[in-house]
């Protein structure tokens, strides 16, 4: 890293001398474009800075960034895989960046062919019948999915159903979403090999359930090997089975879900189809459906009469829409674009080598971090400190150390039954060299660890910013510059 001193803002090197580019000032006034009441009364505040100065100061703040460009990024359950650069150019081509969002059907039927299509591949992906685009993140698919399975029970006369069964191996949002679509979350204990316990389920299961809502591979990144007799009863006793597929990179190509008994599930396509997950959007969280659930999807909907593509409002039982226009089409495109380059066998062999990379890392690091849950995961391990050979350390000086060592920290301490969680997703698009790289940056860090327990405790040592002092800083926290 370097020693640039990011701490000053543009402004404080801002000497009154010095200038950038002088533009020629307008032979017009500006006052006679502008209304006399919407001008400024005194100049903006902006700091006198050379071209260079400018420069520099944003190069280098860009700089102190771990980013996907920089560092390997194995946060778990966020799949930061590589995209290939090319459909950030193909998303922002134009006709689709540029486009009017009230401009007339004949305008964007660019646009609504690519949703259509996508919608169309993602069908063939699930086995589902039908998907809308609209949902904007994962979180958004699974309301978007719980609206649809309330309505649906609500269209049966079947009031009562309003609970959620939801296992504690399930992402943080899936009860939060089952709250906010008004229905009552009953969580379930997983078995001690992390997985659904039959006998639980079986406990909860009943008249009142709307939703078994299964995060699948399970966030301690396992496979539901029980799927088929969870789906039988949950179709037994009345209910219906959503899937989280948000990380589907371990299944992509694979195995259909609508084959498991899935009737309804979210894809996050900003973590496994061409766009990375962090950074806070955009995203898009597909939402597919069985048949009995089609008319209960969001409007409008595309439609193809064989020559043109039609937005359509005419359903019976539609929620409604839940995102303006239609959803963010630039991450709608870059899936586009990622699902028509690679045939069946590509997402295959892309879902087996996450699983494999995963696994290598798992079995590599298994004498010194060893996984929770001893058995194949699948595009993530799940790893954790051993206490009895480490007492002194904690995931997050161990995350921190691999900040010093040039690796983006793992996601930690989640999931939450795993104490002490490190949770690595390396992805199908890192090779060998990098894995081999990590898992040598991991010895070192439990080998130190053992033999100078103090470092730990004061990485990263090499970072622009240090280590924090965390408890001041939820103290008083100072919020200002
Ligand atoms: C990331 C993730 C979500 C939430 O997706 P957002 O786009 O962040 O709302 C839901 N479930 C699982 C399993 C996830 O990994």
């Amino acid at each position: 890293m370097n020693n640039y001193p990011h701490n000053l803002l543009s402004i404080e090197k801002s000497s009154a001398l010095r200038r950038g580019v002088q533009i020629k000032k307008a032979d017009k006034k500006a006052s006679s474009y502008l209304p006399e009441g919407l001008l400024r009364k005194t100049p903006p505040n902006l700091p006198s800075m050379s071209e260079f100065d400018v420069v520099r100061h944003f190069t280098n703040l860009s700089r102190l960034n771990f980013c996907l460009d920089t560092h390997f990024y194995p946060l778990g359950s966020c799949t930061m895989k590589y995209n290939p650069k090319a459909y950030d150019v193909l998303s922002s081509l134009d006709g689709f960046a540029n486009v009017h969002p009230y401009a007339p059907e004949e305008y964007v039927q660019g646009t609504l062919s690519v949703v259509y299509a996508l919608q169309n591949q993602l069908k063939e992906i699930t086995g589902l019948y039908d998907f809308t685009l609209q949902p904007a993140a994962g979180a958004h698919g699974e309301f978007t999915g719980a609206l649809i399975a309330a309505a649906y029970h609500r269209s049966r006369k079947d009031f009562e159903r309003r609970e959620i069964i939801i296992p504690d191996t399930a992402h943080g949002t899936n009860p939060a979403t089952a709250a906010m679509a008004g229905c009552k979350v009953v969580n379930i204990k997983s078995g001690p090999d992390g997985r659904v316990d039959l006998e639980e389920l079986k406990k909860v299961l009943g008249p009142k359930t709307a939703l078994v809502m299964l995060t699948i591979p399970n966030t301690a990144g396992l496979f539901e090997k029980d799927i088929k007799t969870i789906a039988e009863m949950t179709h037994k006793a009345g209910a219906l089975l959503y899937m989280d597929g948000a990380n589907l990179n371990a299944l992509i190509g694979l195995v259909k879900p609508a084959d498991m008994g899935v009737d309804l599930m979210h894809i996050n396509l900003h973590k496994t189809i061409a766009t990375p997950h962090g950074g806070g959007g955009p995203g898009a969280g597909a939402v597919g459906v069985g048949e009995k659930l089609a008319d209960f999807l969001p409007v409008p909907r595309i439609v193809f009469d064989g020559k043109k593509y039609k937005l359509s409002a005419k359903t019976k039982h539609s929620i409604g829409g839940v995102k303006s226009f239609y959803g963010n089409i630039s991450v709608i495109i870059r899936a586009y674009c990622y699902l028509s380059q690679f045939d069946g066998n590509t997402l295959k062999e892309i879902a087996e080598n996450a699983v494999l990379n995963a696994n290598y890392v798992r079995v590599k690091l298994a004498k010194y971090f060893p996984a929770y849950f001893d058995a194949v995961c699948m595009h993530e391990c799940v790893l954790t400190i051993d206490k009895g050979v480490l007492p002194a350390a904690r995931t997050a000086d161990v995350a921190k150390m691999l900040l010093d060592m040039g690796f983006h920290a793992p996601t930690i301490y989640f999931p939450l039954i795993v104490p002490e969680a490190i949770m690595i997703e390396p992805t199908e698009t890192e090779n060998k060299q990098t894995l081999d790289k990590f898992i040598s940056a991991m010895t070192s860090i439990f080998l130190e660890a053992g033999s100078n327990p103090e470092v730990l405790h004061e990485a990263p040592k090499n970072c622009p910013v240090k280590r924090i002092d965390e408890v001041s800083a939820a103290r008083e926290p100072n919020l200002r510059w």
